[in-house]
């Protein structure tokens, strides 16, 4: 398929971008915000600057967008950051998405959240029709919480999941596996996670972004993971690839699913179905490539969509294959300069 053109959908075919390789775009990841009120010490560095608040879109703004991007095929949305919840009135954009998940035009609305604000919003994200998140809970140890994140409180965390999972919402937990630090509690988290009903995904650190320390020191190969897993438990491959990079597994023992996404150590490309768009208008189309495509421009130039749609196209006819990243004492640089929450996780 390398090569083939970009094909327009029409209202009733359902037809979808497709890039250069064939792959049909029907995933948009959506940063609404940089800022976060934790300071992870994969993700960010203690002392972050953030984008003044003008240059960001507004929530009428990242509306239109995603509404463009439904209207060329885009079945999935996922809100995320920074942390999505603090965004001033963030509701208000879920509210209005809302409508493309009635209409049928949207298969399904989500969002990545690191859990702090979920008990004020967990109610009004399932009234909008947000079935799942995601949470990310990497220890189940108040003071490593506290070590990991910088800022965050634990117990915040647990009261959000349970009002999350009150209101009906399926929560899938997301854990980025670090060396040395939780490294010996992953049993512990799934159990706990199976224990609940919920997922547990295991993520790679990924060379995004400035930190304080050195990554090659928190990166822990999930294939090491596994393989202590397997000693103790007997891991079923599943086929189902929820659309997006993990493999899953069923777990014998407990009967959950445990996910990894592995970045490093298995590259998730072949498959990929998505593109990220940062707060502030920039689609990136790759998490693991510096080139992007700015949407901003051609969203304010008009109130139009012709221009935005073509911009659209345009990004879409450049998506790369793949991203190399390496984490190792030879390439102690980012392989991407922006952090994580830039893009989006
Ligand atoms: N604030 C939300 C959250 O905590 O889920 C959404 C944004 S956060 C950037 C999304 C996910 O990316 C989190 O699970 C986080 O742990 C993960 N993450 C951030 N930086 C990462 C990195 N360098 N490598 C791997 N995962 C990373």
């Amino acid at each position: 398929m390398q090569g083939s053109s970009i094909q327009f959908p029409t209202p009733s075919s359902g037809s979808a971008l497709l890039d250069p390789f064939g792959r049909a775009i029907t995933y948009l990841r959506v940063s609404v915000t940089d800022r976060c009120d934790f300071r992870c010490v994969y993700c960010m560095s203690e002392d972050m600057s953030f984008l003044p608040k003008r240059d960001l879109l507004s929530l009428e703004e990242l509306d239109r967008v995603c509404t463009a991007f439904i209207d060329q095929g885009v079945r999935k949305l996922r809100i995320t950051g920074g942390e999505p919840l603090v965004r001033r009135d963030i509701m208000s954009l879920f509210s209005s998405l809302s409508r493309h998940l009635e209409s049928g035009a949207l298969d399904e609305l989500t969002v990545t959240t690191n859990g702090s604000q979920l008990a004020r919003f967990a109610e009004e994200l399932a009234a909008c029709g947000v079935k799942r998140v995601n949470v990310s809970i990497d220890t189940l140890d108040p003071d490593k919480f506290h070590q990991i994140t910088r800022w965050g409180n634990l117990s915040k965390v647990l009261q959000g999941l349970d009002a999350a999972q009150k209101a009906g919402l399926k929560v899938k937990i997301n854990a980025v596996a670090l060396k040395g630090v939780n490294e010996h509690e992953i049993e512990s988290l799934m159990h706990w996670a199976h224990g609940r009903g919920m997922d547990l995904t295991l993520i790679e650190v990924m060379p995004l972004g400035e930190i304080d320390g050195l990554r090659v020191d928190q990166y822990l190969p999930l294939s090491t993971v596994r393989e202590r897993l397997e000693t103790r438990y007997t891991l079923h491959d599943l086929p189902d690839r929820t659309g997006g990079p993990a493999r899953y597994v069923k777990v014998a023992e407990t009967g959950g699913r445990l996910g990894f996404i592995t970045p490093l150590t298995h590259n998730f490309c072949e498959s990929c179905n998505r593109v990220r768009l940062t707060c502030t208008g920039q689609l990136f189309m790759c998490l693991g490539q510096e080139d992007a495509a700015d949407l901003r421009a051609p969203l304010r130039a008009s109130e139009d969509n012709a221009l935005l749609t073509q911009a659209i196209a345009d990004a879409i006819a450049r998506k790369p294959k793949g991203h190399d990243f390496i984490i190792d004492r030879d390439h102690a640089r980012p392989a991407v300069g922006r952090h994580m929450s830039m893009t989006g996780g």
